[in-house]
């Protein structure tokens, strides 16, 4: 009999990282830029295994190939939380879209 709280992350441990970025990032020295929405700050960073992803505002995420998982833990150790469900850390951080478009000074 399957345990229920078996999900389809099958680890035992949360398996992503999220943390906050209220500056700008340019790991190319070439500033990010949200592709929808134009922002050039106020991110999410989100580790998930090996791979390090860009989440806007806006809702918009991708897949930053630069951003690998060493600088991740190099540059943003803290403030650090964990999740299990994907949609409830977005929505806890505030980056499930309903702030679309707008920054914190
Ligand atoms: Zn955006």
């Amino acid at each position: 009999m399957p345990d229920p709280t078996d999900t389809v992350w099958t680890s035992d441990r949360p398996v992503i990282r999220a943390v906050p970025h209220p500056g700008a990032l340019d790991p190319r020295g070439i500033t990010i830029t949200c592709p929808k929405c134009d922002a050039t700050r106020d991110w999410l960073l989100l580790n998930v295994r090996s791979q390090v992803f860009v989440r806007c505002r806006c809702s918009c995420e991708w897949h930053e190939p630069d951003l690998t998982r060493a600088y991740f833990d190099e540059h943003f150790t803290a403030p650090e939380r964990e999740w299990a469900d994907f949609e409830a850390a977005m929505r806890a951080l505030a980056f499930d879209g309903l702030l679309a478009g707008s920054t914190w000074d």
